[in-house]
């Protein structure tokens, strides 16, 4: 099948590079003139691992292409993704302007019956929206569907070309075929394409993503609680998520959730409840929490400092929103390296692949090492705040030598504990005793 896909960001790029994975001809579409030029000149611009390979095949291959052109690029295409940004607006509200200029522009260019379809993160009711807009100038007959996505940034290959579920929204048995052939190749193991209609589709996301905000709020306040009782929050969890109802997954307590789905995705549907005078008051809390937690561990570090952080120098360790992605939208990472900086600290930053990104935002207001141990070095102590798994073992000896106190605020909780008593560290993580 001709696909078209425009937006060619995570989701979009991902999308197109998997879609061309099982034959079909693709060709993504951007603004982003630089991020097309890098493309056509087989340079992959995310980090995601395992994309590089089929993106380089693909392209290799002819099935993968690239332009800034809507028209050159939806030339011949059965299929129209848009997987276009849907950020927050003033008011908290997704700002659909990014998909309903491009559904404008697509009406008039179609020459063929099309399946246009939103996979980008929309409120309830966009895609009568996005049907409208295009029906305005379109001389041809088209179905807009509903297709929201599911993959996870860092597993997002795997998720996309094996997924869980695939969810469709359309009432058009015409559009309704044509998605099923598509996906046909993905869900090959038995995994269910749930069909329904469009307005559940599109709430379908945002349910999915707050509730999994809700648990991971709901972890954190456990862990908040531990602290406060002398209980151990990793032993709770493990209590709680062998329960088969609650699920092991999703129960980690941490330093907020962040990234560029969660914060957006709970403030949206909070609104779209809001606009239709409900009050959503679970997710008012958790979105409350969740601001709360993401600088948790600054209070330790003040109280360990005993208030004075001027001239101190912290090693801070992972800059992501989570490992595996280069992302760093809404990174907890983000919020706690202003209030260090506020307070006179010198920050010396690692990050395996989210470098290049923070230097764009932060510039050289902090230190960028290539390695965790040259960030260590002369620091008073180490902040944590991304789970990459290269800092789950680190050589604690090596360490000892450069910091100058052996002092960890781990805000992802991942070494044991009676370990960083042997290793005479003072350790502070979240929902556990402090090592001292
Ligand atoms: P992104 O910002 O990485 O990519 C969006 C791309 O769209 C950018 O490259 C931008 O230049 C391009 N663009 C903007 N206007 C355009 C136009 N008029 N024509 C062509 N291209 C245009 O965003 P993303 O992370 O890929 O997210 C896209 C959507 O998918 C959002 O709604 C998001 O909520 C949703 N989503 C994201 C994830 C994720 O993990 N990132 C997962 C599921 C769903």
């Amino acid at each position: 099948m001709k696909i078209a896909v425009v937006g060619t960001g995570y989701v979009g790029l991902v999308t197109g590079t998997c879609f061309a994975e099982t034959g079909n001809t693709v060709t993504c579409v951007d603004i982003d003139q630089e991020k097309v030029k890098k493309l056509q000149n087989g340079k992959i611009t995310i980090y995601e691992p395992g994309l590089e390979q089929l993106f380089e095949r693909n392209i290799k291959q002819e099935r993968l292409f690239f332009t800034t052109n809507l028209a050159e690029g939806i030339k011949d295409a059965k299929i129209i993704f848009l997987a276009l940004p849907t950020p927050p607006g003033e008011d908290g509200s997704a700002d659909l302007k990014y998909i309903l200029k491009v559904a404008s522009d697509l009406g008039p260019i179609l020459s063929d019956y099309t399946v246009i379809i939103d996979k980008s993160t929309v409120p309830v009711g966009t895609a009568d929206k996005v049907r409208d807009r295009i029906a305005a100038n379109a001389k041809v007959e088209f179905d807009v569907v509903s297709n929201p996505e599911f993959l996870r940034e860092g597993v997002a290959v795997e998720d996309f070309m094996k997924p869980d579920r695939v969810v469709i929204g359309t009432n058009s048995p015409r559009a309704r075929k044509i998605m099923e052939a598509l996906y046909a190749p993905y869900v090959r193991q038995g995994n269910p394409i749930i069909f329904m209609d469009e307005r559940s589709a599109e709430l379908t996301k945002y349910a999915a993503n707050s509730f999994l905000a809700t648990k991971i709020t709901f972890m954190n306040e456990i862990a908040n609680l531990c602290e406060l009782v002398g209980a151990d929050v990793d032993s709770v969890r493990r209590g709680v998520g062998t329960d088969s109802r609650i699920g092991k997954r999703f129960l980690f307590p941490g330093i907020g959730y962040g990234g560029s789905c969660f914060p957006k995705d709970v403030q949206a549907l909070a609104k779209s409840a809001s606009d239709v005078k409900y009050d959503f008051r679970i997710l008012n809390a958790v979105m409350d929490v969740n601001e709360d937690q993401k600088t948790r561990l600054i209070e330790r570090i003040k109280t360990h400092f005993k208030g004075n952080l001027k001239g101190k120098t912290i090693a801070f360790w992972g800059l992501s929103f989570k490992p595996h992605t280069d992302d760093i939208r809404e990174a907890p990472s983000l919020y706690n390296i202003e209030a260090l900086l506020s307070e006179g600290v010198t920050i010396r930053a690692h990050d395996p692949e989210a470098i290049e990104n923070v230097k764009r935002i932060v510039g050289d207001k902090i230190g960028y090492f290539d390695t965790p141990y040259d960030a260590a070095e002369g620091a008073d102590a180490i902040f944590i705040a991304t789970e990459w798994p290269e800092f789950r073992t680190p050589d604690f000896e090596k360490l000892s030598g450069l910091l100058k106190s052996k002092v960890i605020f781990d805000g992802r909780n991942l070494y044991d504990l009676s370990n960083m008593k042997e290793l005479g560290y003072t350790y502070f993580s979240i929902g556990r005793e402090v090592i001292n």
